[in-house]
């Protein structure tokens, strides 16, 4: 049971005019190792679907349930489901300044782990992991996203993947805004991960291109808050394809 189980999720987001209802009955089973990609058009709930994952204090979870491991998650507080094993990397990731990438890892990483890393693995660790996704040394004592590129915020989410060690992750649109080198480093980076962990990732995006790079186990499409359809690595193709449209 050691899989991430959402069943029939349902999710408000809290607004200015009262709370939202965004998903309706979410059904998704991930087990570990697997990647899914969850497509679908812009507004369908994509991103809702990593908050509400993730714990974000705006979105609340109004019926249904997320095992992870066999443990229902729902009522977990954000840090508390990161220390389970869920990673969410954000599709707008949140300029921090006056924290450095450096002592932001290295905080995310104790609370996690429960204990600091090892002072000399953790510097070469991050070396390395910063080397693996041609990120610049000095990139480490830069404030946390703060005036970076669209693209070394997106390198920044796995970087931080890379050394937290999720279970389970959920990776909201990280080729957006990347030209086509950053998106081979970051697919490239994605699949180290996943390969010498077997990291279980929900891979959500709007367009089929980071497909090429890291290929899916099985694809569905999102569409008013659910799945629309589940299918292979071939649902993508067509989708490609043909677009939305037959689901608008
Ligand atoms: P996607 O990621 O698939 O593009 P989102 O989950 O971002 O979709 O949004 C789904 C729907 O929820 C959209 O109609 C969006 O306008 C609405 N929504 C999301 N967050 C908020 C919010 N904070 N306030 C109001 N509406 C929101
Ligand atoms: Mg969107
Ligand atoms: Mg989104």
């Amino acid at each position: 049971m050691s899989n991430l189980v959402i069943k029939n999720l349902h999710v408000s987001v809290e607004t200015n005019e009262g709370d939202k209802p965004i998903l309706h009955g979410v059904d998704l089973t991930i087990n570990p190792g697997e990647i899914h990609a969850i497509m679908g058009p812009n507004g369908s709930g994509k991103s809702t679907l990593a908050y509400a994952l993730a714990g974000h204090p705006k979105y609340t979870i109004t019926e249904g349930e997320v095992l992870l491991e066999g443990e229902n998650i729902v009522e977990m507080p954000a840090d508390e489901r990161a220390r389970a094993g869920l990673f969410l990397a954000m599709q707008y990731p949140v300029e921090v300044p006056g924290v450095t990438v450096s002592n932001f890892l290295r905080t995310a990483k104790t609370a996690i782990d429960g204990e600091a890393p090892a002072l000399r693995t953790w510097v070469s660790d991050l070396k390395d992991s910063m080397k693996a996704l041609r990120m610049d040394d000095d990139f480490a004592q830069r404030d946390l996203n703060t005036g970076f590129s669209g693209g070394e915020k997106k390198r920044n989410e796995i970087l931080q993947m890379k050394l937290l060690k999720p279970k389970f992750a959920v990776l909201d649109e990280t080729d957006s805004g990347l030209d086509v080198d950053a998106l081979r480093i970051v697919s490239e980076g994605v699949n180290s991960v996943h390969g010498e962990t077997n990291v279980g990732i929900a891979l959500i995006t709007h367009y089929t291109r980071i497909l090429q790079y890291i290929k899916p186990d099985h694809v569905h499409v999102f569409v008013d808050g659910k799945v629309a359809e589940s299918g292979g690595a071939e649902l993508a193709t067509q989708l490609e394809n043909e677009g939305y449209d037959r689901f608008l």
